[in-house]
């Protein structure tokens, strides 16, 4: 009897031991590196219109983005944490360093979101996702637009686009055009604190819709 009880406490220990390294390797599986870049910054403000500048709205999205993306267990890098570029002072080409060194921090992920703010000469509104040609980027791409459509109603589709960020990087990824400063009513909602998590919250539920998790 004696014997039977102590056999019986070793494989129980043995079947815990297992379970643990097996959800222990579950986890490192989970782990999703998303990088979240906010377009522009520092000397580049981006666009504006009436003195809001496309700079300030991208970090305000993509923060109410972090905390989204992270309470999902998903691991979140951002290009930048303030207002600033990535380019050197000293550089002759200030842009190009700056978008240089947002694609080395973007192929350090699994993927990357890149935010932005749109203007037109017309009185379009909507959110608009681009997508490098990759076929895992338009997929990702889709599934954004799609919950960004249930926000806003965008007439947009997503789009393949010819920017140096998509073209250049080697992870997959999108920009994301969140809306028109052009458009007065849409640069009103833009600037809401509530509506820049809504887009947030849209933006995360496509990429959980990628990645199968929802
Ligand atoms: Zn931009």
């Amino acid at each position: 009897m004696k014997y039977k009880k102590v056999i019986v406490i070793i494989l129980l220990v043995c079947i815990g031991t297992i379970y643990e390294i097996h959800s222990k390797e579950q986890k490192v599986y989970e782990k999703y590196v998303v990088v979240i870049d906010p377009g522009h910054g520092g000397w580049d403000q981006g666009a504006s219109r009436e003195q809001i500048y496309e700079e300030d709205l991208n970090f305000q999205v993509a923060l109410y983005l972090k905390q989204f993306l992270e309470s999902q267990d998903i691991t979140v890098i951002m290009t930048r944490t303030s207002d600033v570029d990535l380019a050197s002072t000293t550089s002759d080409n200030r842009k190009r360093e700056d978008l240089k060194r947002r694609v080395e921090i973007m192929n350090t992920g699994d993927a990357f979101v890149s935010i932005h703010m749109n203007i037109s000469e017309s009185s379009v509104k909507g959110s608009q996702v681009f997508s490098s040609k990759k076929e895992e980027s338009i997929k990702l791409a889709d599934t954004i637009q799609k919950e960004l459509k249930k926000l806003n109603n965008s007439k947009f589709i997503s789009k393949i686009g010819d920017y140096y960020l998509l073209n250049e990087s080697s992870t997959i990824g999108v920009i994301v055009e969140c809306g028109f400063l052009s458009n007065v009513d849409e640069r009103k909602q833009l600037q809401q604190p509530q509506y820049q998590e809504k887009l947030a919250y849209a933006i995360c539920t496509g990429i959980l819709e990628y990645k199968g998790k929802k």
